[in-house]
């Protein structure tokens, strides 16, 4: 018997996922981001008391969830990337450089072998992966089919519109990298996700993943919004999805931003919007005038790689969890 048994509303068939637990407790979904959709209305959040997932509820319609990322999040006039000026970045992305530092740590990778990364977003992981690993050959799982031509123009790599399609080409990837993408799958979807991940990938090979550290446990007050997201991690739960599909996990860690200084510079509103029409402006220029500053700012600058920011510090309190699953041997 829990301690909270006597206050939670619980049902008898609900249990957690991750752990088995079923001492669930609810807070309400705080939908900001996407206020023209109405798919993130009358959402709670349910977590587990014993573990810290959780789960947005009742679960998104498969279809609808895919028709608001067409409508609403992926093409270009809406999101943040714009696929068709998609280009290399001046500087790489620490926090991508970071998680395959880590991935390099827990596998051997030989030249030449596969690194998969789901969603690639602007393309700072494939960017990094060049860097860091030697002659990698690039797939990638996104679903916007303008980010196929960039990935391939850019960094040679081959992309599929799903982990279907992807599986039927016979990849075999020594390292996974998903940053910030596992928290927007459906909570039905995740074992299975996570299980074909497994079966994919070459023995011996290494999974990164990186997500928000968002525990109801002791993060419920210090939540800006919720949407898109459908799971929240805490460090123990991402632990043990990965370890329920077979992986082995060598290493699970909170990192990025202290959540203290998060929250306190979201609380300076001010600063936030002077810097927030800036970036607009910037991202309004030509796109060579736009590379020119950079590359002029950070030449002054010269702090490409500035090993004292939060994308390689580990442990506490931190707004993001990065974990390392191997397929054993
Ligand atoms: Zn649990």
């Amino acid at each position: 018997m829990s301690e909270h048994d006597d206050t939670m509303p619980v049902s008898a068939d609900e249990s957690c996922i991750a752990c088995g637990s079923n001492s669930i407790d609810s807070v309400p979904y705080i939908a900001i981001t996407y206020k023209s959709s109405s798919i993130f209305d009358n959402l709670k959040i349910r977590y587990c008391l014993h573990c810290g997932f959780g789960w947005s509820w009742p679960e998104c319609d498969p279809v609808i969830l895919d028709n608001f990322y067409a409508d609403h999040y992926r093409i270009p006039k809406k999101s943040v990337i714009d696929f068709q000026r998609l280009a290399r970045p001046v500087v790489s992305s620490r926090r991508a450089i970071a998680q395959l530092l880590l991935a390099r740590q827990f596998a051997d990778v030989r030249s030449g072998e596969m690194m998969l990364e789901f969603g690639p977003g602007g393309g700072a992981g494939l960017d990094a992966a060049c860097r860091v690993l030697d002659d990698p050959t690039l797939v990638a799982v996104e679903l916007n089919t303008g980010a196929a031509d960039g990935y391939h123009q850019l960094y040679g790599a081959q992309t599929y519109g799903d982990l279907e399609a992807l599986t039927k080409s016979g990849a075999r990837p020594k390292i996974t990298l998903a940053s910030h993408s596992v928290e927007h799958i459906r909570l039905g979807d995740l074992s299975e996700f996570l299980d074909r991940v497994f079966a994919l990938m070459a023995p011996g090979g290494v999974f990164v993943a990186e997500v928000p550290h968002v525990d109801m446990r002791i993060h419920r007050e210090t939540r800006t919004h919720d949407d898109p997201h459908l799971l929240f991690f805490s460090q123990e739960s991402l632990k043990r999805v990965f370890l329920n599909s077979g992986f082995e996990v060598p290493f699970v860690d909170s990192c990025a931003a202290l959540y203290e200084t998060w929250w306190t510079s979201i609380q300076g509103e001010q600063d936030q919007s002077n810097l927030s029409i800036l970036r607009r402006l910037f991202f309004r220029l030509p796109l060579s005038t736009q590379t020119w500053i950079l590359r002029k700012y950070h030449a002054i600058r010269r702090d490409e790689f500035n090993f004292d920011s939060d994308e390689f510090s580990y442990g506490g309190n931190r707004t993001c969890l990065r974990v390392v699953a191997v397929k054993p041997n």
